[in-house]
């Protein structure tokens, strides 16, 4: 088994979802008391969200390579960055390291290409929604991505922020997202990718009709199919060059 290397703490809401579901995968797949080999740093998410709304991202990028360095060193074979956002410093952190990083966005493609699934609604924060890094990602493996209009990013954005990271879930949040959720199925969406790794914490799968794509769930699930080798590229001794991991 490799030992995964987690960047978390953005927000650690959903980064203690990421080594729950981690654990309880290695479990079913290897019974007994097998649990997770993994490396955790955790960073304070008041400083990267500051950063953030500054527009800052060479300093965010410089805090995120820094702990995917303190990482390698401590033995990690390979790093999963445990929030949406961050990906767009995804390349950055790769140039800090020598070891594959998991990339969320290829992680979930390959899930809607799996389903057939070729026109997605995203939800996430503004940074996600509204920059290119991440919706350009799925576009390179062909899928087509439905985002919130303005007012509704605006809602999404915030209550993330303002409650979610918090630990903070309330009924009223809940309603507008499945209100989110139901518009951008009516405008093609066949499928909603819950593009930021708290958006589980609010709603899931069985609130709606419409087929989620919770990245938190889906990320953890390839980690582990990886440190396993049951997922392809991951039986080899180093996983740098392997086509199903990020390239940045
Ligand atoms: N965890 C969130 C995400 O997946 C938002 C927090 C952050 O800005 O990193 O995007």
């Amino acid at each position: 088994m490799k030992t995964i290397g987690l960047i978390g703490g953005m927000s650690w809401e959903s980064t203690q979802t990421y080594y729950r579901m981690i654990n309880q995968k290695v479990r079913n797949q290897l019974g007994g008391l097998h649990s997770a080999k993994l490396v955790l740093y955790s960073v304070d998410f008041a400083e990267i969200e500051a950063l953030q709304h500054q527009g800052d991202w060479q300093a965010t990028a410089e805090i995120l390579g820094s702990a995917g360095r303190a990482l390698e060193s401590a033995g990690a074979e390979f790093l999963v960055l445990c929030t949406n956002t961050m990906h767009k410093v995804a390349s950055r952190i790769e140039e800090a390291v020598s070891i594959p990083l998991l990339h969320i966005a290829d992680a979930t493609a390959s899930v809607l290409e799996k389903d057939g699934v070729t026109c997605v609604g995203l939800l996430g924060t503004r940074f996600t929604m509204e920059q290119e890094f991440y919706i350009d990602r799925l576009r390179g493996h062909g899928v087509q991505v439905v985002v919130p209009d303005a007012a509704q990013r605006e809602c999404v954005h915030s209550v993330i922020y303002t409650e979610l990271c918090r630990g903070v879930v309330e009924s009223d949040s809940k309603t507008a997202y499945l209100d989110i959720v139901a518009s951008l199925s009516e405008r093609g969406a066949q499928g909603v990718i819950l593009g930021c790794t708290e958006i589980g914490l609010l709603i899931q799968g069985t609130d709606t009709q419409v087929q989620l794509y919770d990245t938190t769930e889906i990320h953890a699930d390839q980690a582990v199919q990886f440190a396993l080798g049951r997922r392809a590229g991951g039986s080899r001794s180093s996983s740098r060059t392997s086509p199903k991991l990020s390239k940045g």
